[in-house]
């Protein structure tokens, strides 16, 4: 049999990691002042760890005090869902999200209420209508954490948002117990406190794991892209071309036409904004095909479009001849472009790209500003 100082040690513990995380979240806020999702999160295990705290210190607890602590409960987790909805780029709160903290709340409070009006409601209603208000409250938080994380691709904000999910197993042990399953108290009380050292771990170390998750996916992105046009740079091509998954589709090779004498006549700034324009319409016209552009250096970019048939791909490089045609009118400049089809059995693009490239070589051999396969 376990008896209550067991129970207090629990509670002390989840007191002091909640407290640790809250330390470490505003250590990192003062480092960063710019993420303020760090701040949320800093302030929502704090809360947690003060709400605990005045659970122990106030108890037995006052309608109008448990009420506010139930209310406080709510509003520390929705504080970890608006860091993350930070991140996202979206406001930090929801009117919904006062709904939810008025419910938890409510269904503290009314089943109080309501037995001041009909005294024959059995007691055990108080302690149900308690844990259902915080199983709703889990559940729509837990939920929204999870889509959060989905839309900032970062598997930390799913491990958060199963984490807060992962409580509700324990309120609806405390509702088993209230029904009528035979178990102590001390048992009753100690499944969502072990839970709670579990989770708490867990819903913290996967917010954490967010910044740095961020951090990889931007030096990712630096080491992939290619800076001024934004299209995946050699090395982002080299990864597109380790995972080539289709036997069909097409490479197209494009060069500027005398990109030299642009340059000489317009300056290098001019010229960047020709490699700009070209790959913007590049990408416009590549990405509803499913298609990838590459700078592969200079002025030479591939455009990959697995998958499609080379009147597709025709039809792509007929496109962006035209359109280069409108936004190049005053001062007029021309692209070249070779195509190839993948060939069955490569495993790679570089054979393709190599055809693709005799091709270009030939379109500017006929005499520029057309396309060769
Ligand atoms: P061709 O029609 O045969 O392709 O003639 P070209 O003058 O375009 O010859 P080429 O493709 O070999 O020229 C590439 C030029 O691109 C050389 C270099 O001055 C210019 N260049 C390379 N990188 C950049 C860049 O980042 N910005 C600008 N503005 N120019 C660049
Ligand atoms: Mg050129």
């Amino acid at each position: 049999m376990l008896h209550s100082l067991d129970l207090f040690t629990l509670q002390l513990a989840s007191i002091l990691a909640s407290t640790a995380f809250g330390l470490v979240f505003a250590g990192l806020w003062r480092g960063r002042r710019e993420d303020e999702h760090l701040l949320f999160w800093s302030v929502s295990s704090l809360l947690y760890a003060a709400d605990l705290i005045a659970f122990i210190v106030l108890d037995p607890l006052p309608l109008p005090v448990g009420c506010c602590l139930y209310g406080i409960l709510s509003v520390s987790n929705l504080l970890g869902l608006s860091g993350l909805r930070l991140i996202e780029g979206r406001k930090p709160f929801a009117l919904w999200m006062a709904v939810l903290v008025t419910f938890t709340m409510t269904a503290y409070a009314a089943p109080f209420v309501a037995q001041a009006y009909w005294p024959a409601i059995p007691s055990s209603c108080l302690p149900i209508s308690r844990a259902l208000g915080l199983i709703i409250s889990m559940a729509v938080v837990g939920t929204a954490c999870i889509r959060s994380g989905r839309r900032c691709a970062s598997r930390g904000g799913a491990i958060a948002g199963f984490a807060t999910l992962g409580y509700i197993p324990g309120y609806l042990v405390s509702i088993a117990a209230e029904l009528g399953w035979p178990m102590g108290h001390d048992w009753l009380a100690l499944i969502p406190m072990i839970s709670d050292q579990l989770l708490l771990g867990l819903l913290n170390l996967g917010l954490l794991a967010i910044p740095i998750e961020r951090a990889q996916a931007r030096l990712r992105e630096m080491a992939l892209r290619d800076p001024l046009t934004g299209c995946w740079n050699r090395a982002g091509y080299e990864v597109l071309s380790s995972r080539k998954s289709s036997d069909d589709g097409v490479i197209i090779a494009i060069d500027i036409d005398h990109f030299k004498q642009l340059n000489d006549r317009w300056g290098h700034a001019a010229g960047d904004d020709v490699l700009i324009e070209l790959a913007r319409v590049a990408r416009t016209l590549a990405e509803p095909l499913g298609g990838d552009v590459a700078r592969m250096g200079g002025d030479e970019f591939l455009v990959l479009l697995p998958k499609r048939s080379e009147l597709d791909a025709r039809s792509f490089a007929n496109q962006l001849r035209r359109a280069l045609t409108k936004t190049s009118e005053n001062e007029p400049w021309t692209i070249s472009l070779g195509l190839a089809r993948f060939q069955v059995g490569e495993t790679d693009y570089a054979a393709a790209a190599q055809r693709a490239d005799v091709s270009l070589y030939q379109a500017k051999h006929q005499g520029r500003d057309r396309v060769a396969a």
